[in-house]
């Protein structure tokens, strides 16, 4: 545990003090270690489980496909009738349409206009593609070469009746919708969705549709947090703003944790005299780490309180935003069940700008990725990059991360790239 008023490391971007802060990668790891999914599920029609994780394996009721089937337009024919060399003719018998079978059985010589999706007629186990068969009144005449069994598909090939279609800890996609859908089932057990608390620190702010007195500015952490949380699928506990009162910050704590799954707050994390939050924290909870080598968001507590998971995120708009994404998110979407946490994307990209950097913490300046005329990612910088510019977030569709020990880019250098499509 650190006790950070055992520590004289300043606040707010003085690197010199960087060693007392932990390494991203670091700081992941310690709260992995802290996470265990919620427990429970409720029932759900299909249609409503999209974003959702699967908490039951779904079986499949039928074979899919169903039926044997054609997967091209041509004709069904018996693989046995196939020349060896030169051409084989053989007669037309009938159609068999997707929905509307051919009923009788096609025999040697024989054969069967047959649509893609349509069952193969009884008899028949090959389809010839339209385009390599010719047709003339009701004769049907083939070459050499088809490979016997071709362009059929088994009834069952997919899916089999009782096999499991999609697995527990699934994150229901399009896709898994389509494939549930496809095996008969309506219904699917999901996971709970975890609940999360939170609440800003900071007596200058207001809520919007106040008017403002000198030195006061509104609450806008609650927007990005609560928006954040509601693309991850949490259930939201709004508590509001509480000011920087001692009593009132273990008050809204003890709430926050009687309420919810996890809980976050923003600002008074720091060191300032005002900053009551991590220290808070250490009276009524643990504190796991409270400074991570991050730019913006150097403070940035984690631990429980009354037991329950804890982010203590920092004040200014942009730390919040920047420390959610990169440390925050990959952790409360282990909260949700979710069996596999897929990796983060990052595209490699040409920078166009000067980005000013200094050794010691990971960088995650706000960008313009595009594409320049030769298909190659450039990206150039939104501008001012400090950590109250909630514009440069506004402006951005990327994080630039910019690691450790990386100094200054110059314009034409290679940085990572993270794209904000598919953050959440
Ligand atoms: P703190 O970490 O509490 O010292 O806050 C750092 C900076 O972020 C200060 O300039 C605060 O006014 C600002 N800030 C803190 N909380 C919020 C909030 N909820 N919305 C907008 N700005 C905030
Ligand atoms: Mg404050």
């Amino acid at each position: 545990m650190t006790n950070p008023s055992s520590t004289t490391a300043g606040s707010g971007c003085d690197d010199t003090h960087a060693d007392s802060a932990i390494p991203v990668h670091e700081a992941l790891a310690r709260i992995f270690a802290e996470i265990e999914p919620v427990q429970g599920g409720e029932t759900l029609p299909l249609l409503d489980a999209l974003g959702r994780i699967l908490d039951d394996d779904v079986i499949s009721t039928v074979d899919v496909p169903s039926h044997t089937n054609s997967a091209m337009d041509g004709y069904a024919v018996l693989a046995s009738d196939l020349p060896v060399a030169g051409d084989a003719v053989l007669a037309l018998v009938g159609t068999s349409w997707a929905g509307r079978p051919y009923e009788g059985s096609v025999v040697s010589g024989q054969c069967a206009r047959i649509m893609t999706g349509a069952s193969m007629p009884d008899g028949t186990d090959t389809v010839i593609m339209q385009e390599y068969a010719e047709h003339d009144g009701d004769k049907v005449t083939i070459r050499a070469g088809h490979k016997p069994g071709q362009h059929v598909r088994q009834a069952g090939e997919d899916i089999a009746t009782g096999a499991v279609a999609v697995t527990r800890g699934t994150l229901l996609r399009p896709a898994q919708l389509g494939l549930i859908a496809s095996v008969g089932v309506g219904e699917v057990i999901v996971r709970r969705r975890p609940r999360a608390a939170f609440f800003s620190t900071g007596d200058e702010l207001r809520g919007v549709g106040t008017p403002l007195a000198k030195g006061q500015i509104y609450d806008s952490n609650r927007y990005t947090l609560s928006a954040m949380l509601a693309r991850l699928g949490f259930e939201t506990v709004d508590l509001g703003v509480v000011p920087d009162d001692r009593d009132a910050i273990e008050q809204a704590f003890r709430k926050a944790a009687g309420a919810a799954d996890v809980v976050l707050t923003s600002g008074g994390v720091s060191v300032g005299a005002a900053d009551y939050v991590t220290e808070t924290l250490e009276r009524i909870g643990e504190v796991n780490f409270w400074r991570v080598a991050i730019k913006p968001g150097r403070p940035l507590a984690f631990g429980r309180v009354a037991g329950t998971l804890f982010f203590g995120l920092p004040g200014n708009p942009v730390s919040v935003m920047a420390t959610f994404y990169q440390i925050v998110q990959p952790a409360l979407e282990r909260l949700t069940g979710i069996d596999h946490v897929d990796p983060t994307v990052c595209v490699d990209a040409i920078c166009q700008s000067e980005l000013r950097k200094k050794r010691g913490r990971l960088e995650v300046q706000r960008g313009v990725l595009e594409t320049n005329s030769e298909g190659a990612y450039v990206v150039r910088t939104t501008g001012r990059q400090g950590s109250g510019v909630l514009s440069s977030m506004s402006l951005a569709n990327c994080f630039i991360l910019l690691p450790m020990e990386q100094e200054t880019v110059r314009p034409g250098d290679h940085v990572r790239v993270q794209p904000f499509r598919g953050l959440a």
